[in-house]
């Protein structure tokens, strides 16, 4: 069903969807920005559209509302184990076409992996995805090169155009929330970024990539910050923590928080050996995986080409130009 409707009736639908969801959208948090007079675009849980950033890309991506930075997944005692309440109520995202494709890796490592992350679908099967079109291009994404620049997987479809509001209402769920008039409409989306990535296909990469040079580069480049992890959409790892309480240390929680291959320690193991120690050694653990292990095994990249780690990089190092790099290699060796 598509229709149009005014702010105002809009603004009624998300009150009365608050009822039954919690509704996360990117919101601009006004100077807490990386520099001085920027904003910083995070997930927020929000009541009216006002609030919602629709013309600015996120900083961090909606993974936050599917896998919280930190969870705890259980209290213990001596002798007992208690998992946390869950919050039943089911939940709302508003996100770009990149983003759900990015929630499909997150589903792939979490839910067909194995074993089912018991935590995470308690999560997954509550929510719900409202897409937002994209009319442009945003600095350093790319996300036409992985083929995620389109998607039909949304409940719902949002296109905010002078004071109407444009709706692609897809799921029979949400329909008696919206009343407005019929109008045909297609949802946005780009066709071309300016940032093109060319890779080569997994079979094309020889086992001499891990010794070449091009990683050498980023030994001192990469200052092991981690942020471009935390703020990519397909990023999954991470770490257990045991906290004791002081008033008794036999008492307390185990946490998971979110890891970066990054930085120091990821790849510490019992005895004190670790593994990549250098920041050039990283980065290509991190490229290779993005765009050649996961394919390797899942049949497709696990990179979305959202370009939120150039966006966050303090030293301007840009994940598509390793991946040009990367196909370069290739050629040389032919
Ligand atoms: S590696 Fe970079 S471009 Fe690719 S999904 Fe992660 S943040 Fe986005
Ligand atoms: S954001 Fe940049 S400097 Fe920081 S870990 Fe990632 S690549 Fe290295």
């Amino acid at each position: 069903m598509k229709i149009a409707v005014c702010k105002e009736s809009f603004n009624k639908s998300l009150h009365r969807l608050k009822d039954q969801y919690r509704i996360y959208a990117p919101v601009a948090m006004v100077y807490k920005g990386t520099f001085s007079d920027t904003d910083s675009i995070r997930y927020r849980e929000i009541s009216t559209l006002e609030e919602i950033e629709f013309n600015r890309k996120s900083h961090f991506s909606p993974k936050e509302t599917l896998l919280p930075i930190t969870q705890v997944l259980f209290y213990f005692t001596e002798d007992q184990y208690k998992e946390p309440e869950v919050d039943e109520k089911k939940a709302l995202v508003f996100l770009r076409a990149c983003d759900i494709h990015a929630v499909k890796r997150i589903d792939q490592m979490y839910l067909d992996n194995g074993e089912i992350d018991h935590y995470y679908k308690q999560v997954r099967d509550t929510i719900k995805f409202i897409l937002i079109g994209c009319e442009k291009s945003y600095q350093n994404c790319f996300c036409a090169s992985m083929g995620t620049n389109k998607t039909e997987e949304y409940s719902l479809g949002i296109k905010p155009v002078d004071n109407e509001i444009l709706l692609d209402i897809k799921d029979e769920e949400l329909e008696p929330y919206f009343s407005g008039k019929e109008k045909e409409f297609k949802m946005d989306y780009i066709t071309t970024n300016e940032i093109k990535v060319s890779i080569p296909k997994p079979k094309e990469i020889s086992r001499d990539v891990a010794e070449a040079e091009l990683w050498r580069e980023y030994d001192d480049r990469c200052i092991a910050c981690g942020k471009c992890n935390f703020v990519c959409s397909t990023c999954t790892c991470f770490s257990m923590q045991d906290i004791f309480y002081k008033d008794n240390e036999n008492n307390g929680e185990r946490r998971r928080v979110w890891a970066s291959c990054h930085v120091d320690g990821y790849t510490d193991m019992a005895g004190g050996h670790s593994f990549r120690k250098k920041h050039g050694d990283r980065m290509r653990y991190k490229v290779l995986h993005k765009v050649y292990d996961f394919n390797k095994r899942f049949g497709y990249h696990m990179c979305v080409g959202c370009g939120r780690c150039d966006d966050a990089c303090p030293q301007y190092i840009s994940f598509s130009t390793s991946i040009n790099k990367l196909k370069d290699l290739e050629k040389e060796e032919q």
